[in-house]
């Protein structure tokens, strides 16, 4: 935890997600950031190859019970025509995300792990969920350099009520393992679960700041029609913004995206997100035909320009902001010492 962190109380931090000094926990979280980072901001294209889900997820609009979706999946040579344009594109990260789909064996996702390496000099992200530890461990060989398993909520009961198949006990001890397998580890929370209010949000961020990631995601809540949560309430945006201030402050070093959930509920937000302490922006990368049948919740892959035009928006959203997109792969500054 950061020097700054540990002068706060628990009831101090409590206020400061309630929003009763926003200056100070905005300015701070700002603050370090630019110690840590300056002004640049890395870019982390998402490739959403598949939208098939073995799972059922009561808040997402992929759950494997959700008929209304149109379902597809990229082939090898799609996905790698995909990262071939990123990589012309100058962009430093592909992330590879999908629904938990094993109709791509460990083999497969190995091969195209090992051609995009051999290809092209890019930082590559794998978000496929709950696959074996022994894929992953064989697509780290492959030189995969990043992880992204979410835990979504802190509370083991939570967990099991708005997620399906794996327990929470096994979704942390897969976090630990990627840790061990010497992956760039990232996770993170869902703000705003219903029946979640700030307390639990505190106990998740303290939760997340243990486990010491390289990276940590937060973002609201959106509720799905076609999911059995469709008429609960969303997440808070400013919870959110405030939970991401508040992980800058207690880890300093970890990469923080701004996350696309916060634009799908208030156009506009993902960017301010930057001056609150966050360094990293995640944009949709997949193929325009593709992109809005990504449809995890209302709001999500909007942009209909293609992929280039798209990135363009992005790098002058951000210099307008003040800050620089940057081309680096933005590498862990938790490791820079190890
Ligand atoms: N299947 C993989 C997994 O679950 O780890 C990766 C894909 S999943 C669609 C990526 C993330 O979407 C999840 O970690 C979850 O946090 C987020 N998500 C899904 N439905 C959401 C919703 N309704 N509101 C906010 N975030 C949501
Ligand atoms: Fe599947 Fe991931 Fe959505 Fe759960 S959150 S239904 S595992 S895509």
């Amino acid at each position: 935890m950061s020097n700054k962190a540990s002068l706060f109380s628990n009831d101090h931090l409590l206020s400061l997600l309630r929003g009763e000094d926003d200056d100070l926990l905005f300015g701070l979280a700002d603050e370090i950031r630019k110690k840590e980072f300056g002004n640049e901001v890395y870019i982390r294209g998402i490739l959403e190859f598949s939208n098939h889900c073995n799972k059922n997820c009561l808040y997402c609009g992929l759950r494997v019970s959700n008929r209304s979706i149109r379902r597809y999946r990229m082939t090898e040579d799609e996905i790698l025509a995909c990262v071939e344009l990123l990589a012309a594109e100058q962009v430093g990260t592909v992330v590879l995300q999908s629904g938990d789909d094993f109709n791509y064996s460990g083999a497969c996702i190995g091969r195209i792990v090992d051609e995009v390496k051999k290809r092209h000099d890019i930082a590559l992200t794998l978000s496929l969920g709950d696959r074996n530890l022994s894929d992953y461990s064989y697509w780290r060989k492959y030189g995969a350099d990043r992880c992204l398993v979410k835990i979504e909520t802190s509370s083991p009961t939570e967990y099991n009520r708005f997620r399906s198949g794996e327990t929470f006990a096994s979704r942390l001890e897969r976090v630990k393992e990627l840790k061990e397998m010497g992956y760039e580890t990232g996770s993170g929370v869902i703000i705003g679960l219903p029946g979640s209010g700030v307390r639990r949000t505190l106990q998740d961020l303290m939760f997340l700041t243990e486990l010491k990631l390289d990276m940590i995601a937060v973002g609201p809540f959106i509720p799905h029609p076609d999911t059995p949560l469709g008429d609960e309430g969303p997440g808070g945006v400013d919870l959110s913004l405030r939970s991401s201030a508040l992980l800058r402050i207690l880890n300093p070093e970890a990469n923080i995206p701004a996350t696309s959930a916060l634009d799908a509920l208030s156009p506009g937000t993902r960017i301010k997100a930057l001056g609150k302490g966050c360094n990293v922006v995640m944009p949709s990368v997949t193929p325009e035909k593709l992109r809005d049948s990504y449809f995890i919740y209302p709001g999500k892959n909007c942009s209909e320009t293609t992929v280039p035009a798209f990135l363009d928006k992005i790098r002058q959203d951000i210099a307008k902001a003040g800050f620089t997109p940057s081309p680096s792969k933005g590498y862990s500054h938790r490791r820079k010492n190890v």
